[in-house]
Order: structure tokens, then sequence, then C-alpha cells
């Protein structure tokens, strides 16, 4: 990736991370678009160590006018963005009837409209420059559903919908777009969620993980975020250049039923 130059939104976080890690050691300049600037700047500290430059970008991918400001950046400090990863996510969990219709729209606002938005404002960039990459980070979630997950399954499974229309946009430009599907990886949005559910059900950590969150999974473990940038770096290789429009899963063997 020597020359490119990849955004990333959440990547202060997990596997927004870890893809900036594998980006930077790839020889890709990156900027990372977040909320939490605090992380943000860590984030930049320990990647500073590893390859090119990188730079972060403060605003909420929801938000018109931050995505906006995102590529604007980016292009000012690096002149170019090739590769786009709409990474930026959050969680909230409650059964339907209960659901606030305030939780609803913010987590539709930051994944779904997000993905929208930034897309819609990389896009011109890679068109101009004839070559692209879009890469979405959907989940499992975004191909079958669990309870208790209303906003997040639904605004999944609507990236995915959002991928292939891209796909099928950009083709004639030398860009793709697609998805990667992940099962639970271990990162802090999962670690809370196994905490909360420890507590909640009197077990242990390692028994929610097992016996709850795996329990439809073949392979009964968390991924690393390392795996999940490991298929984005190679979804922006020569190698991957006919795949598009696809949801690529990393889901330990839970879709195979
Ligand atoms: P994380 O909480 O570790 O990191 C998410 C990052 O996104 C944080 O740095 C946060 O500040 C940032 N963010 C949140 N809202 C934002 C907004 N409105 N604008 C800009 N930045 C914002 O989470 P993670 O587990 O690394 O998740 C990253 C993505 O991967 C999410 O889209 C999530 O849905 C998806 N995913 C995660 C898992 C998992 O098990 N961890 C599985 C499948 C998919």
């Amino acid at each position: 990736m020597n020359g490119k130059t990849a955004l990333i939104t959440g990547g202060a976080s997990g596997i927004g991370y870890a893809i900036a890690e594998a980006f930077a050691r790839a020889g890709a300049n990156f900027v990372i678009a977040d909320l939490d600037p605090a992380a943000a700047e860590a984030a930049l500290k320990k990647l500073q160590t590893i390859g090119p430059a990188g730079a972060f970008v403060a605003g909420d991918v929801s938000s018109p006018q931050d995505t906006h400001r995102m590529v604007d950046a980016t292009i000012a400090r690096f002149g170019r963005l090739d590769v786009l990863v709409n990474n930026a996510g959050l969680q909230f969990v409650s059964p339907v009837v209960e659901f606030p219709e305030e939780r609803w729209n913010q987590l539709i606002g930051v994944i779904l409209t997000g993905t929208f938005l930034c897309t819609k404002y990389a896009l011109p960039h890679m068109i101009s420059r004839k070559w692209g990459r879009v890469i979405n980070i959907a989940s499992l979630h975004g191909q079958v559903a669990s309870p208790f997950k209303a906003a997040y399954i639904s605004a999944k499974h609507g990236v995915l919908g959002f991928t292939k229309v891209v796909a099928l946009e950009v083709a004639a430009h030398n860009i793709t777009c697609n998805a990667i599907c992940p099962a639970y990886v271990r990162t802090p949005l999962v670690e809370k969620q196994i905490e909360d559910q420890a507590r909640r059900h009197g077990i242990s950590p390692d028994e929610v993980v097992s016996k709850i969150m795996l329990e439809p999974a073949a392979i009964r473990r968390l991924l690393e975020p390392e795996e999940v940038a490991a298929m984005a770096l190679y979804l922006c290789s020569d190698a991957a250049s006919g795949i598009t429009g696809a949801a690529l899963n990393i889901d330990l063997g839970w879709t195979a039923h």
C-alpha cells in the first residue's frame, strides 16, 4: 500500500485501530476519524513507531458536516484518498418494546447513515484517480439476527445492501466496495458486553463467551482484531480486485448450520 492513503472511521480503538496498524505496516498513510480525541491521540502515538505518517480528525460519522470535514482533512494532509474503511460503530441492547427511539436513531445514524455519508464524500476522490477501495465493517449480525439488538442488526443488514449498490455504481471506475462480517471480536465494545452478561447471569466471563455468545459457533473463541485487519488488507490488494459487492464472513462457522 506504499503511497496510498486510507481514512479509517472509529480508528482509535479495537478493529479500526488494528486496521490502521496493518495499513501502516503495509506502507499506507492513514487518517483516523473518531469521536474520542484522547483515544485517537494515544493510538496515533503508538502507530507513529510503525510506519508512514498518520493523522487524526475529530468528528461524528452521523453528521454530514463532520464527514465532509473528515474527507477534506484527508485530502488536505495527504493529497489523496484511496481507501475508506467505514468502521465506527456502537451497540445498544434492549427488547424492541422497550427500545428507546433516540437510541434507535443514534445507531442507525452512526452505522448506516455514517457509512453512506463517508462513502458519498470519499467516492469522488477515488473516481478522479480511477482506483479505490471501500471496506465496510459490517457484522455477522448483518447476515443473521439475535434478540435484543434490533437497531444494530437492522443497521448492519442495511450496510450489506448499501455495499452492493455502491459496488454496482463504481465498478467501472476500478473501485471495489465490500463488507466484512465478523462474529465476536475481542475489543472494548465486546469486553463490556461480556462483563455485563457475566454480572447479569452470575457466571464467569469465559462461560459467557463459550456458553452464551458463541453457542451457535463451531469455533468457540473470540476473534482477534488483527484477523479482521488481515481481511481488510487483502481487500486492498491486487489479488482482491475481482471481489466486489461481497459480504465476507469471518464467523467462526456460525452460519454453516
Ligand atoms: P470499539 O468500541 O472498540 O471501537 C469503536 C470506535 O468507534 C471507538 O473508537 C469510538 O470512539 C468510535 N465511534 C463510535 N461512534 C462514533 C461516531 N459516531 N463517529 C466517529 N467515531 C465513532 O468497537 P469495535 O468492536 O472495534 O467495533 C468496530 C466496528 O466493528 C463496529 O462497526 C462494530 O459494529 C463492528 N463489529 C464489531 C464486532 C465485535 O465483536 N467487536 C463484531 C462485528 C462487527
